[in-house]
């Protein structure tokens, strides 16, 4: 949803262009293709796709259990080293998912994987928000975290993504939007933090001048905007073949970024 002389962005677009402008390039402006994915991706993927799901079984059916044969259901193996890594895994998620849902099961969510967008000066902001829990006349944001760090409240209370998710359910949904929540599904942890209006509008504010930096360098049509930003991160990126700096950095294999606990090992 791109307005003019607004750049479209959201979180993971700005974490992109703050990380490596020439990674943005590559995907965001000449949207390269990517081959494969990660294990960690897809084990979180098939943990959201699951407790995304669990909430719309039937009262009666809607079981821990349930839950973790959602994530069986939607589990795939890119990325993983073999089939028994995949499996390992799998299983590892489903219990995960089987224990958190034991614990939370009894929420009654608002919204679940809903996409929302506001309007700034410089940017069209837009997120998918894992799940919004209603307080009263309060929204609740949550975001499932399913990597191996277990997150404290302040990372809940510095997190961009997590402000604008509340940015955005304020002015898409007109109701108030305070309260952020990060759910560490694997430990069962919730971090979580209340802005003020104050502090999203710092958040939007340094939004909005990260849009006009982003519009000023794609209206410029200089290469020299983008260039490569070599470091750990290179390990991770899908788009080393298509860079010039990737090889200061070996690459990580597909797995690295599961939990430490290899379930096989
Ligand atoms: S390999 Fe590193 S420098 Fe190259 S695009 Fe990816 S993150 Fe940027």
């Amino acid at each position: 949803m791109t307005t003019p002389g607004r750049v479209a962005v959201s979180p993971t677009k700005l974490d992109t262009w703050q990380d490596c402008r020439y990674r943005y390039r590559l995907q965001y402006l000449e949207k390269r293709r990517v081959d494969g994915s990660w294990a960690h991706l897809s084990m979180g993927n098939a943990i959201h796709a699951a407790l995304r799901d669990w909430f719309d079984v039937d009262e009666e059916g809607r079981t821990p259990a349930a839950a973790a044969d959602l994530v069986r259901g939607n589990w795939t193996a890119l990325g993983f080293r073999d089939d028994a890594q995949s499996t390992g895994w799998r299983e590892n998620a489903a219990a995960m998912v089987e224990r958190y849902c034991t614990r939370y099961g009894s929420a009654a969510p608002y919204s679940r994987e809903r996409t929302l967008g506001a309007i700034a000066e410089h940017v069209t902001i837009s997120g998918r928000i894992d799940r919004l829990d209603e307080h009263g006349d309060e929204l609740v944001v949550i975001d499932y975290k399913t990597g191996r760090r277990v997150p404290s409240d302040d990372d809940a209370r510095v997190s961009r993504a997590l402000a604008i998710y509340a940015l955005i359910t304020a002015r898409s949904l007109r109701r108030p939007a305070f309260e952020v929540r990060l759910h560490h599904v694997p430990s069962g942890v919730v971090a979580s933090h209340r802005h003020t209006a104050e502090s999203l509008a710092r958040h939007l504010s340094r939004v909005d001048a990260i849009g006009r930096d982003i519009a000023a360098a794609q209206e410029s049509g200089q290469d020299t905007q983008f260039p490569p930003s070599p470091g750990p991160l290179c390990g991770w990126c899908d788009f080393r073949d298509a860079c010039p700096a990737s090889g200061i950095v070996p690459a990580q294999p597909r797995w690295a970024g599961l939990p430490a606990a290899d379930p096989t090992d």
